[in-house]
């Protein structure tokens, strides 16, 4: 592998390099897959093995989660399957990874940016980061196949397409229980931040975490900036703790946590991700957040409720409705008025 000298800023402790050009990192990988073995799939055949979005996948039996024995190629189909709905959320946006060339048990990787090994398929973005390799956005199926098929198992979006890079075109609050606490009160502070935001005029839409809790996600017609939109993401998670201290804080630390639902709303500074919709996580049973209606949100059970065993249902079930119907359609802004408001308000 010929990699320019240029150092990355990406996974905890190692550094990785500049990637070579996409064209010869494909040829790699076809060759690189000649004795792959055969598997059964319903994905096309090479002569190797398995090619789904014209992406040769290699490894495809390899065990990813020892816990529930799922395969590379599981996650693999998954996304595939998957691809329509999450690429709505994931395409145009710069997304950090999280890669486990080892399954879950092995080390993991967070990357920034286009990292080491380098993902072939995605669009690189050289600019928007100076100082730094190029962020990515994965554009396409193939992009998507291809991230998996490099060890990638977590998507987390910046709230910001590339076009676009200095006006979020959202605002994301994640709540996070203290671990002691029932899901019913994970649901109570979720519909509180909801109608505060209904309350200034905002639509918002929620989604399992896939982990640990929910995302409430507000979509934006890009205008005000970044330091605009995190004071206003923390005038609201503010104004939620002054309301209801007993239940929620917008202090982080686990000592403030206790026995309340931290809503952080530090996920809206420029370079801060998001897990996406639709996107599985590299934990132990391999949970996926999910959009849900906020009709939906009394009857969920956990942040983990679909995972990669039980997602399929849902996917079936959301063909015939979709609970973010009306989220690329909401045309809404922050205002510096409202921030203020809600600064203002005494509680
Ligand atoms: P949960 O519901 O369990 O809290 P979550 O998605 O809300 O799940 P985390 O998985 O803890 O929360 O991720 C928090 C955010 O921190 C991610 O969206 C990502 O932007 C960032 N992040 C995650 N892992 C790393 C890491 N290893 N290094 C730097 N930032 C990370
Ligand atoms: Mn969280």
């Amino acid at each position: 592998m010929q990699h320019a000298p240029k150092q990355q800023q990406a996974s905890p402790a190692r550094k990785s390099r500049r990637p070579r050009p996409a064209a010869q990192d494909t040829a790699a990988e076809v060759s690189r897959i000649a004795s792959a073995p055969r598997s059964p799939s319903r994905g096309r055949h090479t002569g190797a093995g398995t090619e789904i979005a014209g992406v040769p996948i290699t490894s495809e039996r390899r065990v990813i989660d020892p816990a529930s024995g799922i395969h590379k190629l599981d996650l693999v189909r998954y996304y595939a399957r998957a691809a329509p709905r999450l690429l709505r959320h994931l395409a145009g946006r710069p997304v950090s990874v999280v890669r486990a060339p080892r399954g879950l048990s092995g080390d993991m990787f967070f990357q920034r940016h286009n990292g080491r090994p380098p993902i072939p398929w995605v669009t690189e973005h050289e600019d928007l980061d100076p100082g730094h390799p190029p962020l990515i956005t994965i554009d396409t199926r193939a992009a998507l196949i291809g991230a998996v098929q490099m060890d990638v198992i977590e998507l987390h979006t910046w709230n910001a397409r590339a076009t676009d890079i200095e006006r979020p075109d959202r605002v994301v609050f994640d709540l996070d229980p203290d671990p002691a606490l029932g899901w019913d009160r994970m649901i109570e502070a979720a519909e509180m931040t909801r109608a505060l935001l209904h309350d200034l005029g905002l639509e918002s839409f929620c989604k399992t975490s896939g982990g640990k809790g929910l995302h409430v996600v507000v979509p934006l017609v890009p205008q005000a900036d970044w330091e605009d939109a995190k004071a206003f993401a923390r005038a609201v998670a503010q104004h939620l703790a002054a309301t209801a201290p007993t239940q929620i804080t917008a202090t982080m630390g686990p000592e403030h946590r206790r026995k309340r639902i931290f809503v952080d709303y530090l996920r809206n500074a420029r370079g801060a991700s998001t897990a996406v919709a639709y996107g599985v996580r590299a934990r132990s049973g391999m949970g996926i957040s999910v959009p849900i209606s906020w009709a939906e949100l009394g009857n969920t059970t956990g942040g983990a409720q679909w995972t990669l065993h039980n997602i399929d249902e849902r996917l079936t079930a959301l063909a015939r409705t979709d609970p973010w119907a009306g989220y690329a359609s909401a045309r809404q802004q922050i205002t510096a008025e409202l921030t203020i408001g809600l600064e203002g308000s005494g509680k």
